[in-house]
């Protein structure tokens, strides 16, 4: 059974105070994860060390980096390495969200350099694509997903490519209030695991857990996780709330 996974994006918000006070709100709730469901807090990276050490032994849940550079050491000043996020226990890394692919020209080849040494290091990459309102507007979604898949994934190995999981999150439902339809999510999340299948064959595709992103929130995570090819959320701001991101958690199959 594919993993189903419920992922906070505080992205860049709240102090340490704050950060620490909504983990105690959401651990202190209500939530039940079953086996196959998790809950993954990407949190900056001065909170990562507290976020562990709260979280520590709480099953299911697991403390994500928000991105990380492409090289093992060295020269890099501001940057952080995978090894570093390894040594404090860290599990998940997002990589390419459309932020950063926006602000900070994170391109597919780079993203392919940070997958790969993410994987090198045993690190489990949450994979954002997604199509910018243009490309929807033109009806090219399917290419333009297909090429950030292609370019940023296609080199790795079946054993590897199952290590990864994907967020498809498009751009112009990410902190619009505009959602994807639960059809349009499901639409693109079966030709991605259709593009995976023609790629690595359909029984790795259907293990990879395929995340949909773009103003989730309590009153709609049910019926969107409710579709067949999707297996969780990437959340940004509802996961800032603590009764609604407890309750995104309920909503996972
Ligand atoms: C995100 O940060 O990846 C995101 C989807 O944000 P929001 O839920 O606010 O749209």
């Amino acid at each position: 059974m594919r993993k189903q996974i419920a992922a906070a994006n505080w992205k860049m918000n709240l102090t340490l105070q704050q950060g620490e006070a909504l983990l105690d709100g959401i651990i202190s709730k209500p939530h039940s994860l079953k086996e196959n469901q998790q809950a993954v807090f990407a949190v900056p990276f001065p909170y990562l060390a507290m976020a562990q050490a709260k979280l520590a032994g709480k099953q299911n849940v697991f403390v994500a980096a928000q991105n990380c550079y492409s090289k093992k050491s060295g020269a890099y000043t501001g940057e952080v390495s995978v090894e570093m996020l390894q040594s404090l226990g860290i599990q998940y890394v997002v990589l390419g969200h459309s932020e950063r692919r926006e602000y900070f020209h994170e391109s597919n080849q780079l993203l392919a350099d940070k997958v790969n040494i993410c994987l090198e290091f045993k690190m489990l990459p949450i994979f954002c694509c997604g199509e910018p309102l243009a490309i929807r507007e033109a009806n090219t979604q399917n290419e333009y997903v297909a090429k950030q898949l292609e370019e940023s994934l296609y080199h790795l190995s079946p054993d590897q490519v199952q290590q990864i999981v994907i967020a498809y999150e498009p751009i112009w439902a990410i902190g619009t209030g505009k959602t994807a339809s639960s059809d349009q999510a499901q639409e693109m999340h079966a030709f991605i695991r259709s593009q995976l299948a023609g790629k690595y064959g359909v029984a790795i595709a259907d293990s990879i857990s395929i995340l949909y992103g773009g103003s989730v929130k309590a009153a709609n995570a049910v019926e969107i996780f409710s579709q067949p090819d999707v297996d969780g959320g990437l959340v940004g701001g509802a996961a800032l709330l603590v009764d609604e991101f407890v309750a995104i958690i309920n909503a996972l199959k």
